[in-house]
């Protein structure tokens, strides 16, 4: 849990609006990247299972291709929920709010990274973090040392 984190963001409704827009935007444009993705991962293994390689460099190549393929989609979905949950923050107005010391997010952040939930500053720390721990998956754990 973070505290001291202000109620309301200090974005105007207007702002809000756009960035509201901007993460539907996007949120659209990721949803049809994995859906043609995932058709491409499907027409592959159905011609993987019909088809025997030439040779053995093709089918490196073909494995190297899925797994980038993979490694995307993953990506993706991954900023489709930080999408979803900015707009539920939206809606209970927090959006713009950074998580970790609960300031204000610059605007020019935020245009840049519609989704982020976090400044700069905390951005890099909790970078940093990722790099020390890599089986972290909770946010929130990782400031809670931080208060302390
Ligand atoms: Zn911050």
């Amino acid at each position: 849990m973070v505290k001291n984190r202000p109620n309301k963001s200090m974005l105007t409704p207007a702002d809000i609006k756009k960035f509201k827009a901007a993460l539907l935007a996007k949120r659209n444009e990721i949803l049809s990247n994995v859906v043609s993705m995932e058709n491409e991962t499907l027409r592959r293994e159905r011609r993987d299972l019909s088809n025997i390689p030439a040779d053995i460099s093709d089918m490196a190549t073909e494995n190297d291709d899925l797994e980038n393929i993979l490694g995307l989609m993953e990506s993706e979905r991954k900023i489709l929920a930080e999408i979803d949950y900015a707009l539920r923050c939206i809606e209970d107005g927090t959006y713009g709010i950074c998580e970790g010391k609960g300031e204000q997010i610059p605007r020019e952040r935020l245009e840049a990274i519609p989704w982020t939930r976090y400044c700069v500053g905390c951005a890099k720390l909790l970078e940093k973090k990722l790099h020390a721990r890599k089986d972290y998956n909770n946010h929130d754990e990782l400031y809670q040392d931080e208060s302390n």
